[in-house]
């Protein structure tokens, strides 16, 4: 059982399902005005990390991630630039999912639009202002914070003291200053939806709360994104639900941000601020690595230096994949491989220690590797095989694992037998057929290799 540090309360406790076995996740995903940077790379990494390990443990994810494609800065952007507002988004939306898939980032189960779920925003916006928790100003609808329960518990602060540190910006016809637009009115010339308190669009917490609950439906299990977005925007999409009396997210998962420290990043690593430069000048597996090294609410470091580490650590990884390939061994050795599992597991379980549970497989790797040393292969191939899926359970898949499945595998043997037996011509039927699949074949002295 995952135990997880919840935003809400300060302390960790385990992670409930909907229902058993099942986990709804919402993710504040991008607006799309800009190419994706790395701390855009941050927050995407930690989320599918957290993903896959769930799946890997047998839980069910459905993994709801929203884009923002209407916003002030898409709309300033699109004028500058003499194009529409969809043009906009539609071309940084394309350049986010190509950097995500660069990365090895599952696609979400849903993706929604914000613009598509325009007529759901306006019915609670309607609903709030029934209430009389949200009132209508010349320029929008906003909600007034101070008639919702408990509003400042993801910023951990009260109201009040909230408002003495206050700096947010003077707005005559608010009420007080941390009430918030759910609806702006439209100016000329900007894209605007109908609606009873006029033509105008969505304010940006107003789109995730309303998607999260259409999707995910009330109560749902966690809700995550960066650090930065605590407060005000988490803490506004709940003030939302909170006012209406609708059940949120029963958890709160909050990542840290990218640092870069002593060493400027725009001299070391010339203009690696944007996702798709460090994936040109890296392996795309190793702001991964790198994501994992850090614990997921602390701050990481990323640097040249860490990169190219990290890049030799999946050396490591890769040439055991080989060495276990090549050994042919199967793994056979008292509860090993159970043990480095159980081992991990406990490490993940508790928030997501990254760095200790990827130093358990390390250090599987490493003993792997001596027990090939001392042909011991039964218990090298079991501790290989324990270190590896792991790996794969955080989303580090190992060059030569990558996608060859167990009926192609299954192909190759056959294969090195046909030739071990003499038979060319099924030998080399056996290849055309491995060909067919899409794969490559190497011979090697160790046998058949396929890549994909
Ligand atoms: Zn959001």
């Amino acid at each position: 059982m995952l135990r997880l540090h919840d935003t809400a309360t300060g302390s960790e406790s385990v992670l409930h399902g909907q229902e058993e076995g099942h986990i709804g996740l919402y993710v504040c995903g991008p607006t799309v005005y800009g190419r994706p940077h790395i701390g855009h790379g941050r927050f995407a990494l930690t989320y599918d990390f957290l993903r896959r390990y769930l799946e890997s443990t047998g839980v069910s994810v459905r993994h709801v991630s929203n884009v923002t494609d209407i916003d002030d800065k898409i709309i300033n952007l699109a004028n500058a630039e003499h194009r529409s507002a969809a043009e906009v988004a539609e071309q940084y939306e394309a350049e986010w999912w190509a950097a995500m898939d660069s990365l090895g980032i599952a696609p979400p189960t849903v993706v929604p639009h914000a613009t598509a779920y325009v007529d759901e925003m306006v019915e609670m916006i309607g609903e709030l202002v029934r209430d009389d928790i949200a009132y209508e100003t010349s320029d929008g609808v906003y909600l007034e914070v101070a008639r919702v329960a408990g509003y400042g518990l993801l910023a951990q602060q009260s109201l009040d003291s909230l408002r003495a540190g206050s700096r947010v910006e003077i707005n005559e016809e608010k009420r007080a200053p941390f009430d918030f637009a759910l609806w702006k009115k439209a100016k000329p010339d900007e894209p605007a939806w109908p609606a009873p308190f006029g033509q105008g669009r969505p304010g940006w917490h107003t789109e995730c709360v309303v998607m999260a609950l259409a999707l995910l439906g009330e109560g749902f299990s966690l809700h995550g994104g960066g650090e930065d977005l605590k407060f005000p925007h988490h803490e506004n999409e709940r003030a939302q639900a909170v006012a209406l009396g609708r059940p949120f997210a029963r958890h709160w998962m909050h990542n840290g941000m990218v640092v870069q420290g002593g060493e400027k990043m725009s001299k070391s690593l010339g203009n690696v601020v944007d996702l798709a430069s460090l994936v040109e000048r890296h392996d795309p597996r190793a702001y991964r690595v790198v994501v994992l090294q850090s614990h997921y609410r602390a701050p990481t470091e990323l640097t040249t230096g860490n990169l190219e580490a990290a890049e030799q650590a999946l050396r490591r990884i890769d040439a055991l994949a080989r060495r276990l390939e090549e050994a042919r061994e199967v793994g056979a050795a008292d509860g090993v491989a159970e043990r480095v599992t159980a081992d991990f597991r406990a490490r993940m379980d508790d928030d997501l220690s990254t760095p200790a549970a990827i130093g358990v497989l390390f250090d599987a790797v490493t003993a792997a590797n001596s027990a090939f040393d001392r042909s011991d292969g039964p218990l090298a191939a079991a501790l290989a095989g324990a270190a590896l899926e792991g790996f794969e359970a955080v989303g580090i898949v190992a060059s030569g694992r990558q996608g060859v499945p167990d009926a192609v595998l299954a192909l190759a043997h056959e294969r090195d037998e046909a030739r071990a037996a003499r038979d060319w011509a099924a030998a080399d039927r056996l290849r055309d057929d491995i060909v067919a699949g899409g794969y490559r074949v190497e011979d090697t002295p160790a046998g058949t290799r396929v890549y994909r």
